[in-house]
């Protein structure tokens, strides 16, 4: 997917004008949020589990050279192999070669926000593969050419007639006259369609919740089913992960997933949670000949020097989306490239240039509830602020905008005569807004004044109302 993220102000605009986008959007502001609720309620140790969660990602990453090695070791003793990407084009050819060298001709893919990064669907289709998503979701996107809207509920902006209108487009080799009036016919239709998928497939290509260093593990979780089927079947397995995935053991992966399926959809685990180890041994009744581990970097390994380190813990649970007013008012699509929400105003320019995605870490109202349901406790707010420096450094913002922050830095550097100033500013505020009770526009404020009144000034500062009391009440 190419970048929109610098169009992010007109991205939000349409957003804001669709009411069908609105409408579903409805589902995330009131569902998620009480099911986390509930679920937190419900395990008294959760904050806790957080606290866990947090220090074992912060071992992970400040050990990672030595568990990625020890990873490597174990996948290599139970038969399977690791290869290391440095960056996307490197890990999109190690796959399609590991495809084309299996003589595949068909793919099924779990949900991998990973392969979204990298653009890897339409890669492997440039090179002749034909590439089923096989979860429902990523299912229902793929076949409208979109990307996802939230990263554990990729369709959440489409509502039943636009699926039913895409599926009678789609499946052409299915009776014109059938009936697809409520969501289990819809759900039942997608099932036969993979199903056939599933069977056909040759290779089958994951993603990774975790690496598990101890074990040479990879784990998914799911709560359809999809991800068993799409590795268990096909004759090679292909795992594509980044290198903040890995845990050191077993017990670490547990931590962690007792914090991601409450804090992502309330559940107290998810349906599913599969652990791979190499390929098919000689008496197991399933699984695939050939498994590879495709391990990438993509920009990770210098944010670890970074302030913005942290971000690196994240687990994909989607929480801080799901409770960002934000992300509430303009979905994901908005925000321009693969990770939406307050994840994503910190991942995306850090992986690809506030130059770029500079329009992100503006995009919220630091109301703090991200952080405050992240389960790895990451510092969104803090980071978000971080990239606004940034860009002001690098002059990526507009111009107005960093003229003003420089007029308002040297008034705040200056107490003097920024209280001079305002002594003045104040009052003249105050008689334009006298007969209405609020100002309709202030000058380089229209942006802001065009959706909502600024209260009038009462007339004096604070501070000057405050000495004035302060000294009738010596006098008295
Ligand atoms: S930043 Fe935190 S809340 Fe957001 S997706 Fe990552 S782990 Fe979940």
């Amino acid at each position: 997917m190419e970048p929109t993220s610098h169009d992010f102000k007109d991205n939000a605009r349409k957003a804001l004008g669709d009411d069908q986008l609105q409408r579903a959007l409805g589902n995330v502001r009131t569902g998620f949020i009480s099911k986390r609720a509930e679920a937190r309620a419900a395990l008294p140790e959760f904050d806790r589990l957080r606290d866990q969660a947090r220090d074992i990602k912060n071992h992970s990453l400040a050990h990672l050279d030595l568990y990625l090695e020890e990873y490597e070791r174990k996948v290599t003793d139970a038969g399977g192999h690791v290869h290391w990407a440095a960056d996307a084009p490197e890990a999109r050819e190690i796959i399609s070669d590991l495809c084309l060298r299996a003589g595949a001709k068909s793919v099924t893919k779990g949900k991998s926000m990973v392969a979204e990064e990298i653009a890897l669907n339409q890669y492997l289709e440039a090179k002749g593969l034909e590439v089923v998503e096989t979860d429902l979701g990523e299912y229902l996107i793929q076949i409208r050419g979109e990307t996802p809207s939230h990263i554990i509920a990729p369709a959440v902006h489409l509502n039943m007639d636009q699926i039913e209108d895409d599926f009678r487009r789609r499946h052409t080799n299915l009776p014109p006259a059938r009936i697809l009036d409520d969501p289990q016919k819809l759900v039942n239709e997608a099932r036969t369609i993979l199903r056939e998928k599933f069977i056909a497939a040759d290779v089958g290509i994951t993603g990774a919740n975790f690496l598990i260093a101890e074990t040479g593990s990879s784990v998914i979780v799911t709560n359809e089913g999809n991800g068993d089927l799409t590795q268990i079947l096909p004759r090679v397995h292909i795992v594509i992960a980044t290198i903040e995935k890995i845990v050191p053991t077993r017990e670490d992966a547990m931590t962690i997933l007792r914090v991601l399926a409450r804090s992502a959809t309330g559940q107290e685990f998810s349906t599913y949670t599969t652990f791979s180890t190499g390929p098919k041994r000689a008496d197991d009744p399933d699984g695939p000949e050939e498994y590879h581990v495709v391990i990438l970097d993509n920009g990770r390994a210098e944010m670890l020097g970074t302030e913005f380190r942290d971000v690196l813990r994240c687990i994909r649970c989607g929480a801080c989306m799901n409770h960002c007013p934000i992300y509430h008012a303009i979905g994901g699509h908005a925000y321009g490239w693969v990770y939406p929400g307050p994840i994503g105003a910190v991942l995306t320019p850090s992986l690809i240039g506030v130059e770029e995605a500079g329009h992100l870490p503006n995009a919220s109202t630091f109301c703090g509830r991200c952080e405050d349901v992240c389960p790895m406790r990451i510092p969104l707010p803090k980071m978000m602020r971080k990239l606004r420096e940034q860009e002001f450094e690098k002059a990526a913002s507009p111009w107005m905008q960093r003229a003003a922050i420089r007029c308002w830095a040297f008034f705040a550097r200056r107490p003097r005569i920024y209280r001079l100033a305002v002594d003045i500013f104040i009052p003249v505020l105050a008689r334009f807004g006298r007969k209405r009770g609020a100002l309709k526009f202030l000058p380089f404020a229209g942006a802001w004044t065009k959706y909502r009144h600024l209260p009038a000034p009462q007339g004096q500062t604070f501070q000057r109302q405050w000495q004035k009391r302060l000294k009738r009440q010596i006098s008295q």
